[in-house]
């Protein structure tokens, strides 16, 4: 029997979809500059067991397989290969249980970030990692990548969520991992160990998360500077200060602008950066935070400083920060970098991106999470411009080696995928490569889980 049979008699009626056009469309990811595999077919499961029989029927055929959550990698994570199955989490999407007390939620994988808190927020509970795709990316995906977002410098990054994983192993194995409990030391932390392993190890079917209560209320600032390198200071000055911020975002002149035209937000497009941070501490500390905050940028150079305790207005602010990435990608070809550096270390990265676009002569939008130092300069080359795309990568290579020359990372949150790979062995090195893929080997001897990213 051939494998595409096999799996159509392990799954039920409308589970194995063939159709070329439905599965052409899972060969994208949001990696838009390199190009995808051609996925054989995609399988769409609704429980676990369906998850391990496709793994299982893929083992026994050696057939590749991609995990897939909502599709929005950056990093060419969950894109077609050739001659892979493309295994959607995107129908497991039931929130299984609210555990208010213990303040915990299970989860399939498919339930998109948001729908999270929007489930336990009758609860007076809520899910802090939020990515700025939190509208539209799976908490699979999340786990898979150990998604950070814009208030994890204040509440951390997913993994410091997960409690329990259960998990389809590369030879349809189900293993569970992890406890309720708030602590637990037994044996080696596997929850740990797969929260961030993009989809090599096994593939997340459910998932029980830490839960935190809704804050009363915030109070959000935004400040303009004259020069980027004044609001790198400034970052630098609130994360030194032991103000604890929610939420700390940064947004270069030329993303300032590009929101602006698109929301019509009237933003001072004169300003090189805006800084955006707010507080949820319960009141009136909030409103010190950000008065605080303030005093340190307008203390750093700021033109101009406001704040507001208005929910609507600081959505709309919010809104403008999410807005940044799918703005930037709507006006060309778009190179997302993903670079984290030491805090203090913001201003000299902000200078090296400035360096790297002169050099190359390509333009760049810098924006992110710079409370945790992770940045994202934005590469773009109009569409077809061969030429620009070729120097917008050498731009891209020199901001990576521009984080690791100043002590940071090749990737903040975004992931290794297949943009990063030749990158990592410079980050962690030798030994520790050769031992990840030791453990690549003992989670996936024939190697079918998600292979050719980084691992
Ligand atoms: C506009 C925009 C803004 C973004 N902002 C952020 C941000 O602020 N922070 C951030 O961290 N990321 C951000 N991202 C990147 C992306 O949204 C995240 O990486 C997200 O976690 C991916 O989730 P997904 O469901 O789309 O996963 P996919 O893209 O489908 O997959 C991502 C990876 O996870 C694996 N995977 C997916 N589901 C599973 C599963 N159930 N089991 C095992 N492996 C699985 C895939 O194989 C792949 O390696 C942004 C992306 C966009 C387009």
């Amino acid at each position: 029997m051939s494998f595409l049979d096999a799996v159509a008699s392990a799954l039920g009626d409308g589970v194995l979809v063939t159709d070329p056009d439905i599965v052409e469309s899972y060969a994208h990811d949001r990696t838009t500059w390199v190009q995808p595999g051609a996925p054989l077919a995609v399988a769409l499961p609704t429980t676990t067991a369906e998850v391990a029989g496709v793994v299982r029927t893929a083992a026994a055929h050696r057939v590749p397989i991609v995990p897939r959550g909502a599709g929005s990698s950056l990093c060419a994570g969950s894109q077609g290969i050739d001659g892979a199955l493309t295994l959607s989490l995107e129908r497991m999407n039931d929130v299984v249980a609210i555990d208010p007390v213990d303040e915990l939620v299970t989860v399939e994988p498919g339930v998109l970030n948001a729908e999270i808190s929007e489930a336990t927020a009758p609860h007076g509970l809520f899910y802090p990692p939020d990515p700025a795709s939190k509208a539209f990316c799976s908490i699979g995906g999340n786990i898979a990548t150990n998604a950070g977002g814009l208030c994890c410098v204040k509440y951390g990054v997913t993994r410091d969520y997960v409690r329990r994983l259960e998990v389809v192993l590369a030879d349809g194995t189900v293993l569970e991992t992890g406890h309720d409990t708030v602590k637990g030391v037994a044996g080696f932390d596997l929850t740990g160990l797969l929260v961030g392993s993009e989809g090599t190890l096994g593939i997340v079917t459910k998932a029980t998360l830490r839960l935190r209560p809704v804050p009363e209320g915030t109070a959000t600032m935004v400040s303009f500077f004259p020069t980027l390198d004044a609001a790198g200071r400034a970052v630098a000055a609130i994360t030194a200060s032991g103000v604890t911020m929610s939420l700390l975002e940064i947004m270069d002149q030329a993303t300032v602008c590009a929101v602006d035209d698109h929301t019509r937000m009237g933003l001072d497009r004169s300003a090189a950066a805006l800084l955006l941070a707010q507080s949820d501490a319960p009141e009136p500390l909030r409103r010190t935070d950000v008065e605080r905050a303030a005093g340190l940028c307008d203390r750093a150079g700021a033109t101009y400083s406001t704040f507001t305790e208005d929910p609507v207005e600081a959505d709309a602010l919010l809104q403008a920060r999410r807005l940044a990435g799918p703005t930037v990608e709507a006006l060309g070809e778009a190179i997302w970098d993903d670079v984290c550096v030491p805090r203090s270390r913001i201003p000299d990265l902000i200078g090296r991106v400035q360096d790297a676009a002169e050099r190359h002569d390509v333009s760049i939008y810098t924006f992110g999470h710079a409370g945790d130092g992770n940045m994202h300069p934005t590469l773009l080359a109009p569409r077809g411009d061969d030429d620009a795309r070729h120097r917008a990568l050498k731009a891209f290579d020199d901001i990576v080696d521009a984080s690791l020359q100043l002590g940071g990372v090749i990737t903040g949150e975004h992931g290794v995928g297949r943009i990063k790979a030749p990158f990592l062995e410079r980050e962690v090195g030798a030994a520790n490569l050769a031992l990840q893929r030791r453990i690549k080997a003992t989670f996936d001897p024939d190697g079918i889980l998600n292979p050719g990213r980084w691992i």
